[in-house]
């Protein structure tokens, strides 16, 4: 898939682009929980591919146990999980992203109000190998 697409956050400050979109997936652990207020809808996106198009400055990491999360600093909006050759990139962010979603990971430790629906696979933590 050869496709580019742009996101912002939500005060509009940071902007970026993201080339050949690999996945869209959800991840339910306890991490994103908190960082996102609910799970992670994110694209699996090589390192390589991603740029900042505005904005780079206000983006301030937080690192945390295993990946650093990276977040607009001004408003608040999550924009990626790094996870060293790939980046989880909030889905939210890009309005033109039309990716069907393809797994849901760390189902183990959704909280119990939250419902997935749709056929894609869910794994209780990560997938096979
Ligand atoms: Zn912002
Ligand atoms: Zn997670």
């Amino acid at each position: 898939m050869s496709e580019t697409l742009k996101g912002a956050c939500l005060c509009g400050q940071v902007e970026y682009e993201v080339r050949d979109p690999e996945a869209l997936g959800y991840c339910h652990c306890t991490r994103c929980q908190r960082w996102t207020g609910s799970n992670l809808a994110g694209v699996v996106v090589a390192r390589e591919n991603f740029t900042f198009t505005s904005g780079e400055e206000l983006v301030h990491t937080y690192e945390s146990e295993f990946a650093p999360r990276n977040f607009c600093s001004n408003c608040g909006s999550s924009i990626y999980d790094d996870l060293g050759d790939k980046f989880f990139v909030a889905a939210g962010l890009m309005r033109e992203l039309d990716l069907e979603p393809s797994f849901h990971l760390q189902v183990a430790y959704k909280p119990s109000w939250e419902v997935i629906g749709g056929d894609a696979p869910q794994f209780a933590e990560n997938p096979p190998a």
